[in-house]
């Protein structure tokens, strides 16, 4: 089991070489990213994420729930009020599905992901919970639903645990235009 001396012994070292004191709570690469709380799926690492590029908000399966709206929506509100006057950018909001999810073995539970989502059991379907290019696909047909009138491109990425690559099964969407 990994202790907690062990993780300020390496925050020690972060401190010591990684902090930077120029880093603003709005992330410098106008980008959110939406993960799974997967271990094996941690977006800063696979996608290689610097301290301060990009929001990061990770769920059960990374999905866009009416949970994870109010967050975003909180966080745009934070944004706003921390703005520092540098001219309005589009954000880049991706979606990062895995495979081998545990959402495969939460499929056996209806009740539970009916709650999760907030929607009946009879709407359950299209979250298409057993694939992730399925379900990327959904999560962001919700988003540029929502978000319709708003500056953001939305993408989805399905990443294979077994061979550490991500796939784009939807390219960066204009959100405004629809
Ligand atoms: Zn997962």
């Amino acid at each position: 089991m990994t202790d907690v001396d062990e993780l300020v012994r390496r925050n020690r070292s972060f401190a010591a070489d990684g902090f930077r004191t120029d880093l603003t709570i709005n992330p410098r690469g106008h980008m959110m990213v939406v993960g799974c709380v997967d271990p094996r799926v941690d977006p800063t690492s696979v996608l290689g994420l610097a301290l301060g590029e990009a929001a990061v908000l990770r769920n059960v399966g990374g999905r866009i729930t009416p949970a994870t709206l109010r967050t975003m929506g909180m966080l745009g509100e934070v944004g706003q009020a921390r703005r520092d006057g540098s001219p309005a950018q589009p954000w880049n909001l991706v979606l990062l599905h895995h495979t081998d999810c545990g959402m495969l073995d939460l499929a056996a539970f209806p009740d539970l992901l009916a709650e999760y989502f907030e929607v009946p059991v009879t709407e359950l379907e299209p979250k298409a919970v057993s694939d992730p290019v399925r379900s990327v696909q959904a999560d962001v047909g919700v988003l540029l639903d929502v978000l319709r009138g708003s500056d953001f491109f939305v993408s989805g990425l399905v990443y294979d645990v077994a061979t550490g690559l991500v796939d784009v099964a939807v390219a960066p969407t204009p959100v405004r235009l629809r």
